[in-house]
Order: C-alpha cells, then structure tokens, then sequence
C-alpha cells in the first residue's frame, strides 16, 4: 500500500469512527458494534442500489457439505498449503472495499460472514462479494449473542440473515458462523442445520482486529499463529486491518500458503 493509500484509508477510518461506526467484534468480551443507521423490517432499505441481474454474475454456491468433517469446522487440512482469512461482515462500506481491493491485487480470496442488517443497509456488498471470488456466509441477524438465546429466538437469528442472503444472492449463502462466540452449543448446531448448514464455521486463530490494536499487532497475531489448514477470524469495518492484509499476504506467501475461499479450503 502507498503511503498515500494508507492515508485515505486513516481518512476513512476518522470519519467512520467518528460516526461511531467501528467498535465490533465477534467475541463476548467485545461490544457489539452499532446497527446501521438505515434499517428495513422486511427487503432492502430505500438505499438499495446495484442489484443485477444473477445471470450476468457467478453463481452463489449453496451450503458447503464437507464429508468427513465434523459439525464445527475449526481448520482445514494441515498437510495442505492454504489458508482461510475469514470476515465478520459489517462496518463502513468504503473500507470493506478498500478490503476486498486489498485481497484481489495480491489473488487471494477471503470468506466473508455477513451480518444480516449490514446486507439491509448495504445491499450491494453481497454481489461485490461474490463477483470479487469470494465466499459469502451468514453471520446472524443482529449479530446478538445467540448461544445465550432461547431456541425460537435463536433461530430466528440465522434464518433472517439466510433470507436476506437468499433474496440477494440466490442461495442462503456457503456458511454460517454464530455471533459472539467462537464455539457453537449443540442447540446452535442444531437450529444452523435445521435452516440449512450442514456446518457451523469456526476458526483456530482469533487476530484481535477488532480491538483496532493497529496493523503491525493484527499482522504479528495473525503470521505468529497460522500454519497450513488454518481459518482466521477478522473484521471488515477496521482501518488497521485493511492495512495489515497485504503485508499478512506476503509473509503467507513467503511460507508457500495461499489465502482461499473456506470451502476450497476443506473440500
Ligand atoms: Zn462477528
């Protein structure tokens, strides 16, 4: 990244957190971050812009089924050579973009979690997404912490966000991965796979980046835990990791790993 990149995106970063869009997290000892401002009960917000037509756009893939592997997915293969950098989706748009660029110039493909009122609010992302190479998933509705939910409410959680994935994209989207919590309980495994995930996704390295402890830490967390087969928890939304992702790359790529989509990872 140019310095001058790197001052757009602290430009980006003042004025998000300004709004007070950026504290986040996936973990219980984090604040959930704020809801969109703009938010509609049932279809997309009066922002809604960019829906194109599917048939222009590559397919959304259904729920990954990964044969052999359990109902909680931590890691892939450690015997492989790739990775999966996976996203809490949510946050400032601009920076989920500036992300998503990051990832292309250097051929990776990340996996991307959204949380449903982020796609009310940003509709257009789901499509960026995909078209970009990524994977899509499911991050709950409101990104409430659901394993402390009672069952309706619960499922109620993952079944609104896969609606909304479904209505965007044509499909409930490759995964779904529950709100703050990094382990599912049972009743969690059983609702996600009543709404129709085979698996819940897990990882096996958290990189802290919701915490904002700036892009040298989240690039030390993330190399100094990873190895083959791993899959790592980060947000969209972060200025600081928006800036640790191309050097977090190269130290991937200087190991001889390749940043790929959670289900070529695991099938
Ligand atoms: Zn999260």
């Amino acid at each position: 990244m140019t310095s001058l990149d790197r001052r757009s995106v602290l430009r980006v970063a003042a004025s998000a957190a300004a709004a007070g869009a950026l504290a986040s997290g996936c973990d219980p000892k984090r604040s959930a971050d704020s809801a969109p401002s703009v938010r509609a009960a049932d279809g997309p917000s009066p922002r809604a812009t960019g829906r194109s037509a599917p048939a222009r756009h590559p397919a959304a893939r259904p729920p990954t089924r990964a044969p052999g592997l359990p109902a909680e997915i931590e890691h892939g293969p450690r015997d492989g050579h790739a990775v999966a950098l996976t996203f809490h989706g949510r946050g400032d748009p601009k920076l989920a973009e500036a992300l998503l660029g990051e990832a292309e110039r250097a051929g990776a493909r990340i996996t991307v979690l959204a949380v449903g009122d982020w796609l009310d609010a940003q509709p257009a992302m789901a499509r960026r997404i995909l078209d970009g190479g990524h994977e899509l998933g499911n991050h709950t509705m409101h990104h409430r912490n659901i394993c402390a939910l009672p069952a309706d409410a619960a499922y109620a959680e993952i079944s609104q966000c896969a609606d909304r994935l479904r209505k965007l994209t044509g499909s409930i989207g490759s995964w779904f991965r529950p709100s703050q919590t990094q382990r599912a309980t049972g009743q969690v495994i059983r609702l996600a796979r009543r709404a129709g995930y085979p698996h819940v996704l897990s990882y096996d390295v958290d990189s802290l980046d919701a915490n904002d402890p700036g892009a040298p830490a989240v690039q030390r967390t993330v190399l100094d835990g990873i190895r083959p087969g791993s899959v790592v928890s980060l947000h969209l939304g972060h200025a600081g990791t928006v800036a640790a992702l191309p050097p977090i790359l190269d130290g991937l790529r200087r190991r001889g790993l390749r940043a790929v989509t959670t289900t070529e990872l695991v099938t």
